[in-house]
This record gives structure tokens, sequence and C-alpha cells, in this order.
């Protein structure tokens, strides 16, 4: 048998399974990181076709190829439809890329950042540059804690809040809980805005229908949006974006995402409406 010599005696892959069925397998050209915090396995990667890459307990958190979009879409749309966002509170987003983003705006003058894991914020300064930015803005108050719990001890209100939280298991698990959102929503002012990370409504309709009954419970406006992330399990991402009285499209400012001069990769005003349109298949879960 011929060996293309580097070719064939020289690959590794990394395989994530969506449903132990079907999956997406990744070239790697080296393993950066492999370690184990008390409460997760974190592994850093560097793959052929992504760029490097963030895995939790053996799932994709991030790649440098297509983080963008995830992080823009997390924060960009909230804080373009709330008109005065300047304290924000983020549980999760150990990577830095959503408190990167949030901080683009300068009406923020606050951010509080809740993730659990401390390993994985050094793990990001270490391996991700560019995610971690954010670390090291003034604004930030970056606190190690269970989100759940702070959300219920704290006393601060804040006018968004940001749930960029890994998947309904382990410590994430409780971040979709009704004791969470509830207790989330007792801390967001009046006309706040408060969006999560859902899942992939394709291999996770369950998930997601749950989620967004618990949701419609608590806030009067509760709207699913997509993203085209590629990493992520069916690239069919969502979020939900909540509030009692602002609407994600009618309050929404095309002028100032034009006058913030922001330069996004993925964002913009035509994305932000268009991702509210869902398949019909998605509306049946919501
Ligand atoms: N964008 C990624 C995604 O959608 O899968 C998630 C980004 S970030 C890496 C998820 C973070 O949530 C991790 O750093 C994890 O440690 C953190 N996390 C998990 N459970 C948590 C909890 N109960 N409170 C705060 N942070 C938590």
């Amino acid at each position: 048998m011929s060996f293309k010599y580097f070719e064939d005696l020289w690959n590794m892959w990394y395989t994530e399974l969506h449903n132990g069925a079907a999956g997406l397998t990744l070239k790697i050209k080296k393993v950066l990181y492999s370690g184990e915090s008390p409460l997760q396995r974190i592994d850093v990667m560097e793959t052929y076709e992504y760029g490097k890459m963030l895995v939790l307990y053996g799932s994709i958190m991030f790649t440098e190829r297509d983080e963008f979009v995830y992080h823009e879409m997390i924060s960009h749309v909230p804080l373009f439809v709330h008109p005065r966002p300047g304290r924000v509170l983020v549980i999760g987003g150990g990577d830095g890329g959503t408190v990167r983003e949030v901080l683009k705006h300068g009406e923020v003058d606050a951010v509080t950042m809740v993730e659990i894991d401390p390993q994985v914020v050094e793990v990001s300064k270490k391996y991700f540059p560019t995610m971690s930015v954010g670390f090291s803005d003034p604004r930030l108050n970056l606190l190690f804690k269970d989100g759940a719990e702070f959300v219920k001890e704290d006393r601060e209100n804040y006018d968004v809040i940001l749930v960029d939280s890994a998947d309904p298991v382990g410590p994430a698990d409780i971040l979709f809980r009704e004791e969470f959102f509830s207790a989330a929503k007792e801390r967001l002012r009046d006309g706040g805005v408060f969006v999560a990370q859902t899942e992939s409504p394709f291999y996770h309709p369950d998930i997601v229908k749950n989620t967004y009954s618990i949701l419609k419970k608590l806030f009067k406006e509760v709207h699913m949006y997509l993203a085209w992330i590629p990493a992520y399990p069916s690239a069919l991402w969502s979020f939900c974006f909540c509030s009692d009285s602002l609407h994600p499209l009618r309050d929404f400012s095309e002028e100032r995402v034009g006058k913030s001069g922001l330069e996004l990769k993925y964002y913009n005003p035509e994305v932000h409406r268009a991702a509210f349109a869902l398949p019909n298949f998605v509306k049946k879960l919501v």
C-alpha cells in the first residue's frame, strides 16, 4: 500500500458527535493544551480548516474561523435595540468573545461577567488573545461564580443580560431552568433586554421547546433569532430575545448601527431583521 508520506502517516482527527449518530470531524494540526479544571475537561486544538478551537467536555465552544458570528449576534442584536445599554451582565462567556463585542459599544459604562470556571479564562488569555482582549477593559468586573447563584444573591440591576452558556450539561444545566431565568429577570432594569443562546432547533428541538415555554411565562416579548455557525451542530443556531417592553424589530434603530461606526464581520441591519425570520419547522417549536 503506497502512503502519501506526511498525509497518511501524520493525520489526526477530532470528531464531535451531535446525537451519537452524526457529527463534525476536523483534521487536527496540533493539540496545544489538554487539561481538567474541577468542573470540566478543557482542550485547545489547532485545526487545518477552522484555526484554533476551544473544546470543553469534548464539545466545541468556538473556533477562530467562525466565532465572530456567534459573538456578534449574541451582543449587537440586543445592544442596538436597547436605547441606553449602560450596564450589562454576561453569564458564562469564559472565552471573552461576548464581552469583547459588548465593550465595542461606547454607551456601555459597566460590564459584569460571571464565569464559573476561572481556568477557561486563563486558557483563553493564553491561547486566544483576540478573544480575551476585553478582559483588560477597565469597565469589566469579572467574577468567578455560578451564574445561577449570582443572580439570586446579586442586588444590582442591568439594562442588558446575556447568557453565553455552554450546553445544558454539567454546570450549565441550571442556566436552562426556570429558577435561573426567573431570578435573572429580577436583575433586569425596567425596559431591559435579556438574551440567551438557546441551542440548535435542528438537533435540540426539545431543549428549544422547553426553554421557550419557560421564557414565555416570564416575558411579554419573546423572540427567537437565528445565525449560521458552521462549527456548531447543524450550523443552525438560535438565540432568544426577551423583554417586557422592547421589541427586537419595532425598537431596532438602524441609524445607531451606522452611527456606531463598528466594523463587524457578520452583523448588519439587514442581518438583524432577517435573523428573526423563522422557518416553519422552527416556528412550531416556539
Ligand atoms: N459560545 C459557547 C456555546 O454556545 O457553546 C459557549 C461559550 S462559553 C465557553 C460557555 C461558558 O459557560 C464556559 O466558560 C463555562 O465554564 C461557563 N459556564 C457553565 N456553567 C456555568 C454557570 N452555571 N455559571 C457561569 N458560567 C457557567
